[in-house]
């Protein structure tokens, strides 16, 4: 039987005109994925200049909802980290720790980086950037100007994609109040996407410490695909014994000084998290913000008992307390990072464990509370009696 197949004669070559289409299909999908769609709605970028990971992380929720709010695309800022021995800070790209299909999934964003390759060119051309601050930065030495660039990490930032700003706005009166729609509004009419499309903050348009109407967005920061596997190979790796409890030690010297304000104030960074944004959840005091070595070892041990854990995993920027947890717990395995540790993984993994005992003070702490929240898994403070039960925590 005939096959009903039509073939080309092997020598013919292809009708011109099926080469022409080809070709074109070819050049519209590279345009396509090289192209980048413009929001004419705006763009909001922002320095993350305020404090290290955990501060960064609590704006950077305060911010999404700010930009969800007047309806532009949200720039994701890289993390802006601190090295020992470097006057400078170092960005590091948004993507590195976090999906931005996830982030993506609540709001429009686009990476920093891809945005200046991108649309930069022709959207915000040099010559046209103008940096906005509520009011005057004094910080600097021109006049009446947010002074965007003075100072470190603000130099450092901008000058990662070799942006110098051209011309100051103050907002004043305006502010991030996502939640009043009048001024919402404001924003809106005073700064229109075609005439703004890029609202460039000096530094983040978010609450410190995170807001509690933002922090169920904490959901759409999952980690990259390469902090989960390091996650996940480390526990593989040195975490046998399960159940395993997470603990994260915020002691260090900075902290120390921090916590002597404790007493005047019982409220301080992201205390909120454990004693509600009213303080109706219980009171924070100067051993939940630096609690002792015996308080540590009393409350692992309590975990320990209660879950019948077999490892405990320690996160800590100074002191891990491993020795005399040892002793006090022989069967127990206690397991850290190598130095230097990793605050990225070391949140990755506390995100992981059947149970977290952090610092109720700590941003830091606050992060991985926040995704342990959106998996349903436990958390407790040091050295806090919250006015619920433990459990609902
Ligand atoms: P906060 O000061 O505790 O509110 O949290 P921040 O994240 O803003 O600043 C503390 C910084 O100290 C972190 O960003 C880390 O660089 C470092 N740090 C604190 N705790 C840990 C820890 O458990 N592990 C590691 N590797 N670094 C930590």
């Amino acid at each position: 039987m005939r096959r009903l197949l039509y073939r080309f004669p092997s020598k013919m070559l292809l009708p011109p005109v099926m080469i022409t289409l080809t070709v074109f299909l070819i050049f519209t999908c590279i345009g396509q994925l090289n192209s980048e769609e413009v929001d004419s709605n705006g763009y909001i970028a922002y320095c993350p200049c305020m404090g290290r990971f955990g501060n960064q992380a609590d704006q950077f929720l305060g911010a999404l909802r700010f930009a969800a709010s007047v309806n532009r695309t949200l720039i994701l800022p890289p993390w802006v980290e601190y090295r020992r021995y470097e006057t400078r800070s170092v960005q590091v790209s948004f993507d590195t720790y976090f999906k931005v299909s996830e982030v993506a999934k609540f709001h429009r964003v686009i990476t920093m980086e891809r945005f200046m390759k991108k649309l930069a060119p022709t959207l915000w051309p040099p010559g046209k950037r103008i940096s906005f601050c509520h009011s005057e930065r004094t910080y600097g030495d021109k006049e009446n100007d947010c002074n965007a660039k003075d100072g470190n990490p603000f130099e450092s930032f901008w000058d990662t994609f070799n942006i110098d700003f051209d011309k100051s706005e103050f907002f004043s009166p305006l502010y991030y109040e996502t939640g009043n729609a009048h001024e919402i509004k404001r924003w809106q009419k005073r700064y229109p996407g075609d005439e703004y499309p890029v609202l460039a903050f000096t530094g983040p348009p978010g609450a410190f410490p995170v807001q509690r109407t933002d922090v169920p967005l904490q959901k759409y920061v999952r980690w990259s695909d390469k902090f989960e596997k390091m996650a996940n190979d480390f526990i593989a790796k040195n975490i046998k014994d399960k159940p395993f409890i997470g603990i994260h030690l915020r002691n260090g010297v900075d902290f120390k000084r921090a916590c002597e304000y404790m007493d005047s104030s019982n409220n301080m960074f992201a205390s909120p998290q454990c004693t509600g944004y009213r303080g109706e959840k219980g009171k924070a005091t100067k051993e939940t913000c630096y609690p002792s070595d015996k308080s540590v070892v009393k409350e692992v041990k309590a975990e320990v008992k209660r879950l019948n854990a077999g490892t405990v995993f320690v996160a800590t920027d100074d002191r891990d307390l491993i020795d005399v947890m040892q002793k006090a717990m022989k069967k127990v395995k206690f397991v850290k990072q190598g130095s230097p540790a990793s605050p990225h993984l070391d949140l990755a993994i506390l995100g992981k464990a059947d149970h977290f005992i952090g610092n109720c003070i700590s941003t830091f702490t606050a992060f991985a509370k926040r995704e342990r929240d959106t998996k349903g898994l436990s958390s407790s403070f040091w050295a806090f009696e919250p006015k619920q039960k433990k459990d609902e925590l």
